[in-house]
């Protein structure tokens, strides 16, 4: 697919799943805007392995997505350097396991902010430049547990469902304007996010770090595989391409038949 000369913001791009989606809009020649924490000379490095898989611009922003004002200009600053902002894929996100009882009330609010508010503030700012232009498409990366729930992750399964509602409210307000709003819902993927629930889940559950990866994370994907990065960038690609253009409001899982069972 060709997206030269169009803009991509990927929210939480510094690692794992957007930066996958980084690379994959990168090779497709469009502009990118990467976000995310990490290491200054991380950072920098991987925005120039980005950018060396295209020919457009990719830039960095170091918003914090917990945090309404950088969100809003992290929008206009990427409208003011590019034009536009033609793809927004919503992917920031954290993690916390444990049982509700415990959990820590400051913890809820920071994972409903980053991976369920944040894509409100980004999709207010980005989507009237997509109406006027006639053409956008925003990706919402959420979850099986957008679809289904685990237990111990109250905060997160409430921050995905919260999400499968606002992409279908969104798409249907932009519907007639060009712009389709989808969310992904991956299955399991072996980036540091899930890296880190491994030891978590298995205090959670008293169980052995083997024995999460394998009756735990692979248990409901059926395919026993962990969902790769790149197919996810795959997905993203297809739903800016002219046969999705009719594909909007959904949430579509990629997960190995989890959420068929
Ligand atoms: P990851 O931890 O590898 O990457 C998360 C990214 O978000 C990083 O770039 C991080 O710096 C960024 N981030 C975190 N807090 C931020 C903040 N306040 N502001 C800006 N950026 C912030 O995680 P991942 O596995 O790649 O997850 C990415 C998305 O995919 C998340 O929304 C997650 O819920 C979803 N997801 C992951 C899996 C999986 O198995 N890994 C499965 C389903 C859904």
């Amino acid at each position: 697919m060709d997206l030269t000369g169009k803009t991509v913001v990927v929210t939480g791009s510094t690692s794992g799943i957007g930066l996958g989606i980084a690379r994959g809009f990168a090779a497709a020649g469009a502009n990118v805007v990467m976000n995310g924490f990490g290491d200054a000379s991380e950072i920098a490095q991987v925005t120039a392995e980005v950018e060396a898989l295209g020919a457009g611009s990719v830039v960095y922003d170091a918003a914090d997505m917990s945090k309404p004002d950088q969100i809003v200009a992290m929008i206009e600053n990427a409208e003011a350097r590019f034009g536009s902002v033609d793809v927004l894929v919503n992917n920031a996100g954290i993690q916390t396991v444990g049982p509700v009882e415990t959990f820590p009330p400051e913890r809820w609010d920071l994972i409903v902010a980053i991976n369920m508010n944040s894509a409100f503030h980004t999709t207010r700012a980005a989507l009237p430049g997509m109406k006027r232009r006639g053409w956008g498409r925003i990706i919402n990366i959420s979850s099986a547990h957008g679809l289904v729930a685990s237990p111990f992750k109250s905060a997160y399964v409430t921050a995905k469902h919260g999400i499968t509602g606002f992409t279908k409210t969104v798409a249907l307000e932009a519907a007639e304007h060009g712009v389709t709003v989808n969310a992904i819902c991956p299955g399991y993927v072996l980036t540091p996010l899930v890296e880190k629930q491994i030891p978590e889940t298995a205090a959670a559950r008293g169980i052995s770090e083997e024995a999460v990866k394998r009756d735990v994370l692979l248990a409901a994907q059926w395919t026993k595989k962990f969902v790769t990065v790149a197919q996810l960038a795959g997905v993203a690609l297809f739903l800016c391409s002219d046969a999705a253009e009719n594909i909007t409001g959904v949430s579509l899982p990629v997960d190995g038949g989890w959420t068929a069972a």
